[in-house]
């Protein structure tokens, strides 16, 4: 509110509130007047009628002396200045006068009451038995009455002054409040209190104020969306006011680097949003970018221990990349999504087909729990056979997704989404399940089912209690511990092997067998083998295709094959699709085969027709 509109306010209000009072003041005042005048008048009269009864006699017997001494009896009431008794003819009888009152003539008034300026005149006839003797007048001032009137008009202006008074204050008072609180939502509007940098809405202002100047003289611009790798975790482990003092550290940081015409802003929980107002090539864009992930190198301290964060940057151009501003934020978020995706604490740069990736990564996500509620999820098996027999000695199970509008979706898409989003452990139960009641129904059909592999990913091993929950499922269908296998990938064993031993061990005792899985892409020792639990390896696909014409390939089968059969291992080739491969998986002394020669996956129909066929 600016002053010379605050003092119009005030005026306006001053005399508004005043007219009313003036208006009750006026009201007020008249009613009082009336009735102070009546009551009075009133009072006179009465007066003069108990003064005329007594006065009956003194008229009837013309007594000047007693009439002289009637009349006196008003003396004490103040008010009373004159009083007369006339006889029958008019004439005066007596009178009683104030000094210097002289308003009653020689000759009797009519009865009546009659108001001369100040004075009130009441005229009476006196009767004796109706029969009249004579007339009794009182003529007294208002004085009194005035008097009265003024004290009331001047109590009550003073009443209305004092409530003015008290209203005016109030009210500046609260017009004072009003206009800090104005003021702090203003602020709070427009500016984040965490860091003190603008806030989500300031920074779409400033975004909507760049496409219009590139709308006005085609000046470029790029906007970065920039998230914080790993901040969860510094909040989960040293809490939010740790938290709160690294974000300010890091918008600190951020401003630091940037240009002061740059803008920067704290746009969610932790994430940030740069303008660069004069980044006309991506090139510019992208080696900002770089200065600000080099920013976060050196750790903050803010209690002491050193955290360390990273960030993810996605790029939106202007106008290349859109030309509202809505759309843009948007482009730059999908484009940091895909930065967090390519391993974090890197830029990357919007583009439809990233769109398009981001997209539909998320619309699976936001799908996943759905398919999960409506069972969507199905598994097909596909079988491992015998090299030398040809027998089927196991199969592995692998999910699928039937989605209503998308048709099947395979694991490879919505696995990492599962695993990202904590949904792994869901689909993990899902499909154990699954396999525990198919191989029950199976079994109740009179089929023999081998040994079925199901697979277990990282996030879902680390997270859950995969033997527990393994041996809960077998339990639950009247399965033994043997009639399922758990496949682990190597690279997930190669991590933190330490960390995996007691998970694995638990494995172990409840009796259910352990596969690696994708052998041959990690790290891999005979020693650390050895210090495993397993009894299966499954050589990767990756070498299997290759065979048997690359030498290389052959020799790392023929390695692998021969390591694992030393320490009693038993191994499986992935992805066998020829007959040449085949046979040279034989040479090599693979024990099983698994791949699209030998039998793809297939649905439970299909499955219980190859078993019931089976020899
Ligand atoms: P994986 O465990 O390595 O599974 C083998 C993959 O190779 C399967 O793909 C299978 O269909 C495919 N495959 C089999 N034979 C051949 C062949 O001859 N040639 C070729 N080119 N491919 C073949 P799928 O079913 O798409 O599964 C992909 C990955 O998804 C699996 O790789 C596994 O890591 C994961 N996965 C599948 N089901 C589950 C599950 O229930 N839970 C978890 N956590 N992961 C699963
Ligand atoms: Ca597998
Ligand atoms: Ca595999």
């Amino acid at each position: 509110m600016d002053s010379a509109h605050g003092r119009k306010y005030v005026l306006l209000n001053v005399l508004s509130i005043g007219s009313a009072f003036l208006l009750a003041v006026i009201v007020l005042g008249f009613e009082h007047w009336y009735a102070e005048k009546e009551g009075f008048v009133d009072d006179l009269a009465i007066q003069a009628s108990m003064l005329g009864t007594n006065a009956s006699a003194v008229l009837a017997f013309d007594d000047e002396r007693a009439g002289r001494e009637m009349v006196s009896i008003v003396a004490p009431s103040p008010s009373v200045v004159e009083a007369a008794l006339y006889r029958q003819d008019g004439t005066l009888l007596a009178a009683f006068r104030r000094p210097g009152e002289n308003g009653l003539g020689a000759k009797a008034p009519a009865p009546a009451i009659v108001f001369t300026g100040r004075h009130v005149v009441v005229a009476q006839t006196v009767a004796i038995e109706g029969q009249p003797v004579g007339t009794i007048v009182l003529r007294a001032t208002l004085d009194s009455v005035y008097r009265s009137q003024m004290n009331f008009l001047a109590s009550l202006l003073l009443i209305a002054a004092v409530a003015m008074l008290v209203g005016h204050f109030a009210s500046r008072r609260l017009r004072w409040r009003m206009a800090e609180a104005e003021r702090r939502l203003e602020h709070m509007a427009l500016y984040d209190n965490v860091t003190g940098l603008a806030n989500r809405h300031a920074f779409e202002l400033a975004l909507e104020q760049t496409v219009r100047r590139h709308q006005r003289d085609g000046s470029g611009s790029a906007l970065l969306f920039i998230d914080v790798d790993g901040f969860k975790k510094v909040n989960d482990m040293l809490g939010h006011n740790i938290g709160d003092r690294v974000l300010r550290g890091i918008g600190e940081r951020l401003r630091a680097t940037l240009r002061a015409a740059d803008v920067i802003a704290r746009i969610g929980g932790d994430e940030f949003g740069a303008i660069l107002v004069d980044a006309v090539s991506p090139g510019a864009a992208a080696r900002i970018a770089t200065n600000l992930i080099g920013a976060m190198a050196q750790p903050f301290s803010p209690g002491g221990t050193p955290v360390y964060v990273g960030l993810s940057i996605g790029i939106a151009m202007v106008p290349q990349d859109g030309t509202a501003a809505e759309d843009l934020l948007h482009h730059a978020d999908l484009a940091m999504y895909h930065a967090k995706q390519m391993g974090k604490g890197n830029h990357q740069f919007f583009s439809d087909e990233i769109g398009d990736m981001v997209r539909r990564r998320l619309d699976i996500e936001a799908d996943l729990r759905q398919a999960i509620a409506h069972g969507e999820l199905y598994v097909v098996y596909q079988p491992q056979v015998a090299t030398a027999t040809g027998a089927i000695a196991g199969l592995e199970a692998l999910v699928r997704w039937r989605h209503a509008s998308r048709g099947i979706i395979l694991p490879g898409e919505f696995i990492p989404v599962a695993e990202e989003s904590g949904l792994i452990m869901e689909v993990g139960r899902v499909v154990l399940a699954q396999v525990c009641r198919d191989i029950a129904e199976l079994r109740g059909q009179g089929l023999r089912v081998p040994v079925v592999a199901v697979n277990v990913s990282a996030r879902q091993f680390m997270q859950g209690d995969v033997a527990a929950e393994t041996a809960a499922a077998l339990r639950d269908n009247g399965l033994r511990p043997a009639d399922v296998e758990i496949e682990l990938t190597e690279s997930m064993l190669m991590e933190r092997l330490e960390d995996r031993r007691a998970a694995l061990a638990g494995l172990v005792d409840s009796g259910i067998r352990i596969a690696i899985d994708d052998f041959g892409t990690g790290y891999s020792s005979l020693n650390y083998l050895k210090r495993l639990p397993v009894d299966k390896l499954k050589i990767d696909m990756s070498f299997v295709r290759d065979l048997p014409d690359n030498a290389e390939s052959v020799a790392i089968v023929v390695g692998i094959v021969g390591m694992a059969h030393a320490i009693g291992l038993r191994v499986v080739a992935e992805g066998v699709e020829t007959q040449a491969q085949r046979d040279c998986l034989s040479a090599c002394g693979c024990d099983l085969l698994q791949g699209y020669l030998t039998g793809r996956p297939m649905e439970k129909a299909a499955l219980v027709a190859l078993l019931r066929d089976a020899p």
